[in-house]
């Protein structure tokens, strides 16, 4: 009987812990940027999948043509870190909240 009433405690401490996991990861604030989809993102070079040259060589003319294009670091002018710190604040702003679980 005291085995048993052992194990009843030890389940409601376990629900206990599940339902304080159970809020939400996003800060309500998040809410306000525009944030791409998961789908739009590639996770492997932590870049917009419309301006990952790494991935797609093909989008390259495209840049170039909108003059969105840093030869110097071969990456979109806007994304390039290396010429502007604050593109990291861009991609940032870009990046989707949620990762999916079978990202890299
Ligand atoms: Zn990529
Ligand atoms: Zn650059």
């Amino acid at each position: 009987m005291i085995r048993h009433l052992t194990l009843c405690a030890l389940l409601l401490a376990g629900a206990g812990v599940l339902a304080a996991e159970d809020k939400p990861a996003t800060p309500a604030e998040a809410a306000k940027v525009e944030h791409l989809k998961s789908d739009q993102w590639c996770w492997t070079h932590d870049l917009p999948k419309d301006k990952c040259t790494t991935c797609d060589r093909k989008l390259i003319p495209a840049l170039k043509k909108s003059k969105d294009w840093c030869g110097e670091h071969e990456i979109a002018e806007s994304l390039c870190v290396k010429c502007d710190p604050k593109a990291k604040e861009r991609i940032a702003a870009l990046r989707p909240t949620e990762k999916p679980k079978d990202a890299k």
